[in-house]
């Protein structure tokens, strides 16, 4: 079956459902979890839908750092078992599934003054042992290279903008960057959909109520019941709307959007202590096009769940004063361009937990506190799979990095409650549209630019600039996206309207400015669209 999304296909997949066709799981929420879910449960021959309230990746999945994590973090916190669970997925990740999307990228902590020699031991004992998990792991040095110290002018070559006085040298470890967060969902429901799964956005779950699920198409108005045999609730930090049971503190986490020029184009990732905390650092990390996202925060953000969270005055404040305390030059707000928050779907728990575990109380994801207050920086980023009473299986918490075993975990439970016949998991082996061994990846004949946005596909977004070279021109000043790029998107991957094309297909709209200029281009590409 094809791999392509358009919005033809939505509104045929969305009349079979709606005139009683049964699927086996419906999938709530395609965020990076559901996508995963969606692939998870079509790869074993599940008759699978996947809805979105807005579109692919609306919600924390593309406000993320962007990080396939190993898990020196977690390592550094003792929950070791969590750390090798990230280092296994980044490795199936980097080497399998998503090479194409995923590459090596070099962190570089300056040892400032600021940089203790104490801290820098302990920074060397975590970094071995990240390295250690690596090997486990089975990701060779050639893929991610072993941390090491370097000096003084190998740190200023990598990062021009740190200050010199006092630098003593660096530490460097690798990790893995995803070239952006919403590819990752964008490849994981178009390869569902190679599998027979419906991938429908604008399709709100209003309720479930056994086998019947309530679905608002928010394009027509209309309302319809789609049978599913079994439920997976993958809504992130909205789980609680269809699983009342669920206990979440969501966190909101702030990135601001710098030019590279500002810290003298970086090579690599540049690594600040936060002043006064053991474990906590802000991280300016290169992108693709000529930015750096600066992040990130870690704030208790309880009350109602906005659709599009906010960073606030204090975030942006932090993060540049953080960052300036390494710099020869301080930057101003004037070098900030954008700035993105996302809520992190925490469980309301120290201890989280998967495989269906509940809380004595029955709720599941239980605040292990005893009633202290809890700072979110330190709740568990484990994943929670729980099937309500009334049948619902909600998978929450976790990380991007984490997303294919929390999906393996969620269908695990909603096909065991359900009585489902399905084979094993088989995501570990399934390669995502687009993906190919690097060295095949190496001569794919287009510009290294797309290659790492669409791997082995490349080459057919170039073809649609065939008879129209002005395709391949960027589509506005302040960005190098083309109008291919959002032909592709318009034809391949789903995208119904504007702010699907600018906020996750591209991510232009993470420059205010730039967006404001590429707006027209975005209008006029779908007077293109064949009809
Ligand atoms: C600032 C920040 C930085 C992070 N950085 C990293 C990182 O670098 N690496 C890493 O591994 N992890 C990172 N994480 C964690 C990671 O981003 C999240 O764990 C992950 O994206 C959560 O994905 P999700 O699919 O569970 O939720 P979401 O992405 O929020 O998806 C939920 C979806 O459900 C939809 N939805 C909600 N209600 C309904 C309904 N009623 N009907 C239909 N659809 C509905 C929403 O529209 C949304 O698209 C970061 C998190 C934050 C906040």
């Amino acid at each position: 079956m094809s791999t392509s999304l358009s919005g033809a296909r939505r509104a045929r997949e969305l009349a079979e459902l709606a005139s009683g066709r049964e699927v086996d799981l419906l999938v709530v929420g395609l965020g990076v979890t559901g996508a995963g879910v969606a692939l998870d449960a079509a790869a074993r021959g599940l008759r699978v839908a996947a809805l979105d309230a807005h579109d692919l990746g609306f919600g924390t999945s593309r406000w993320s750092s962007k990080l396939v994590h190993g898990g020196l973090r977690y390592l550094a916190a003792g929950h070791l078992g969590l750390a090798y669970e990230c280092a296994a997925e980044r490795h199936i990740l980097l080497r399998r599934t998503a090479p194409h999307l995923v590459s090596a990228l070099p962190f570089v902590l300056p040892l400032t003054p600021l940089v203790s020699p104490a801290r820098t031991a302990l920074s060397r004992v975590g970094f071995a042992a990240a390295d250690a998990l690596r090997a486990v792991a089975g990701t060779p040095a050639a893929a991610l290279p072993r941390a090491r110290r370097i000096g003084a002018a190998e740190v200023l070559r990598l990062l021009p903008a740190v200050r010199r006085a006092g630098l003593r040298g660096g530490l460097v470890q690798w990790d893995g960057q995803l070239v952006d967060d919403v590819r990752l969902v964008v490849a994981l429901a178009r390869t569902a959909a190679g599998r027979g799964a419906r991938i429908l956005t604008r399709c709100r779950v209003e309720a479930v109520d056994g086998g019947s699920v309530a679905v608002l198409d928010t394009l027509t108005g209309s309302r319809h019941a789609i049978r599913a045999r079994a439920v997976v609730n993958a809504t992130g930090v909205w789980a609680q709307h269809l699983d009342p049971t669920v206990r979440l503190r969501p966190s909101r986490g702030t990135h601001l959007v710098l030019r590279a020029e500002a810290l003298g184009h970086p090579a690599a990732a540049l690594v600040v202590p936060v002043p006064g905390e053991r474990n906590r650092f802000v991280f300016a990390v290169p992108q693709p096009d000529g930015l750096v996202y600066l992040g990130l925060t870690d704030e208790a953000a309880d009350g109602p769940v906005p659709d599009v969270p906010e960073p606030t005055t204090a975030e942006i404040r932090f993060l540049l004063e953080t960052l300036n305390a390494t710099l020869g030059a301080a930057l101003t707000d004037a070098d900030v361009v954008g700035a993105f928050a996302g809520l992190r779907p925490l469980l309301a728990s120290r201890a989280g937990g998967s495989g269906g575990s509940a809380g004595a109380d029955g709720s599941a994801g239980a605040d292990g506190s005893g009633g202290r207050a809890v700072r979110t920086a330190d709740l568990s980023r484990r994943h929670l799979v729980h099937t309500s009473a009334a049948g619902i299986t909600t998978v929450v918490g976790g990380k991007l990095t984490t997303y294919r075993r929390m999906a393996r975990d969620a269908v695990d439970a909603a096909v065991a409650h359900a009585g489902l016949p399905a084979a094993a998991c088989r995501t570990a082996w399934l390669p995502l549209v687009g993906a190919a061994p690097a060295s095949v990846l190496a001569r794919v004949p287009a510009p290294a630019r797309l290659v790492a946005r669409y791997g082995a596909e490349a080459p057919a977004v170039l073809a649609l600039a065939q008879g129209d070279p002005e395709l391949l021109v960027p589509i506005a000043d302040g960005t190098e996206v083309t109008g291919a790029e959002l032909l592709w998107a318009v034809r391949h991957e789903g995208a119904l309207d504007v702010d699907d094309l600018l906020d996750r297909r591209t991510r232009i709209g993470l420059r205010p400015v730039d967006r404001a200029r590429a707006l027209a281009a975005a209008r006029g590409v779908f007077a293109r669209q064949e009809p």
